[in-house]
């Protein structure tokens, strides 16, 4: 693979004809009978759009599913939807859940057919997330397992199972999204990465954890503002992540408080380092993306710096993550060049 490969998070806009834009948890606006199809002119749109933009390895941009924790619960048994709790997220927000009522098993593959529609229409690395055993306790209300380290076993195993799956649909990097990572440390220590080890088990593709200060919605920019000047939460759980058997680690940078020596805690790892903001909907210039690029570059080996974007962009104005993902391109361009490569 080329020398520093783009890639974002995961998420992009969808087309305003498929949901209300700039907005999560958006419903559909096809009815059943055409949902399916418009599901996947939109999947061909979001990798046409990062294949414009140079985007080195793709992602079915989550254009498929309403939430990236939600839609993967909505396939399983044993969560009753009908049945809503109102609990915490992340520490941070309220919101009304769904509730585990009974054992959790995956019915059928999630996403394993929307990953070979897009396999079969690119020839480029594909990425794919899927929520992490963690955030997903941590997205619903439980009244039957009554641990949460217990739900996120039962979790990992359905989580191995489809990505194993998609490995095999011919996915080259299944990535999970660990939002609660930056959060309950202990329990990340503990056994929340054991837990996504567990998720990545005997997997014949690459594996990597997305950990960030989640979308630019306000309950994160307010408990952003409230974290400090110089944000440690990574130093927390680096030195368990740099043991595990995860591959790459995927993380915010840019126009964050982040760190960047942190990144040395992590030596050795694959990092997706986040060059792009997603709270906010000023495009970056090359040269600022290429800027937090070489700034990175002391603490990441360049065969294992991948730029990327702080998280996913599903909130934006569909020009403006456009603008980002040529942004992105031309700064690692940039750095690419000095770099000789
Ligand atoms: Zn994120």
């Amino acid at each position: 693979m080329t020398l520093l490969p783009t890639s974002t998070a995961g998420s992009l806009p969808k087309p305003a004809w498929l949901a209300e834009p700039e907005t999560l948890w958006s419903p559909w606006k096809l009815d059943d009978g055409i949902l399916a199809e418009g599901k996947r002119d939109a999947l061909l749109l979001a990798l046409s759009d990062q294949q414009h933009a140079g985007i080195d390895i793709v992602s079915d941009g989550e254009q498929s599913r309403q939430h990236f924790v939600t839609t993967f619960i909505e396939h399983l048994a044993g969560v009753d939807f009908e049945r809503r709790e109102t609990v915490r997220i992340r520490d941070r927000y309220d919101a009304s859940v769904p509730t585990v009522a009974g054992p959790v098993a995956r019915k059928a593959p999630v996403f394993v057919e929307d990953a070979e529609f897009v396999r079969a229409h690119t020839n480029r690395p594909l990425k794919w997330a899927l929520p992490g055993p963690m955030t997903m306790i941590d997205t619903l209300y439980d009244a039957h397992y009554g641990s949460r380290e217990e739900l996120a076993w039962e979790f990992a195993g359905i989580l191995n199972q489809e990505a194993k799956e998609l490995a095999a649909a011919g996915v080259d990097i299944v990535q999970f999204d660990e939002p609660a990572f930056n959060v309950f440390f202990d329990d990340v220590n503990d056994w929340g990465i054991a837990a996504l080890e567990r998720a990545a088990e005997g997997l014949t593709c690459e594996t990597a954890v997305h950990v960030c200060y989640g979308y630019g919605i306000k309950a994160n920019t307010d408990w952003k503002a409230s974290l400090g000047s110089e944000w440690r939460q990574y130093e927390r759980i680096f030195p368990r992540i740099r043991e595990s058997s995860i591959d790459i680690v995927s993380l915010e940078c840019h126009h964050s408080h982040v760190p960047m020596d942190l990144m040395e805690l992590i030596r050795g790892k694959k990092v997706m380092v986040g060059a792009i903001d997603v709270a906010s909907s000023t495009v970056e210039t090359p040269e600022e993306v290429a800027e937090t690029l070489r700034r990175a570059l002391q603490f990441v080996d360049a065969e294992n710096l991948y730029p990327a974007t702080n998280c996913g962009m599903a909130p934006l104005p569909r020009g403006v993550a456009r603008g980002k993902l040529a942004a992105l391109t031309a700064g690692a361009a940039i750095v690419r060049s000095e770099l000789g490569g």
